[in-house]
């Protein structure tokens, strides 16, 4: 098991983490799977398209709409109701093939940490099984 350390920098963003996770496939491994999981109750992990920037900018926007930032609206002390019901409708983990000793990923496809109650420093666990 490693960690990623992932800065933050907005309320609310998508980070690109697919570079990071990649460069830790264990030397010599080839086939099997890698797990990518977040330890935070306010952010989620994603994988969505990588190429035109727009999709993940239009993915905070509905996800800040759908659940909006407002403390009289729910109970929890901390007033980030809204970072939780977002990080579980997100997801906390997501888990990845790995074929020839690469991330079977498609052409368009990122890895994302999703923040929704940033900034912040935040960490995110990858474990790789060998087949
Ligand atoms: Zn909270």
């Amino acid at each position: 098991m490693t960690i990623v350390n992932v800065t933050t920098r907005s309320h609310s963003e998508m980070v690109d983490i697919t570079r990071e996770v990649s460069a830790l496939i264990p030397k010599g491994m080839q086939d099997g799977l890698c797990c990518i999981y977040s330890m935070h109750t306010t952010a989620g992990i994603t994988i969505n398209e990588n190429a035109d920037p727009d999709v993940c900018s239009d993915i905070v926007k509905f996800m800040e709409k759908s659940v909006p930032w407002d403390e009289a609206m729910f109970r929890h002390y901390e007033g980030n109701s809204a970072a939780h019901i977002k990080s579980s409708l997100m997801g906390f983990s997501q888990m990845i093939p790995v074929s020839n000793g690469k991330l079977v990923l498609g052409t368009w496809q990122g890895i994302y940490f999703c923040e929704y109650d940033g900034p912040r420093s935040r960490k995110v666990h990858i474990t790789f099984l060998e087949e």
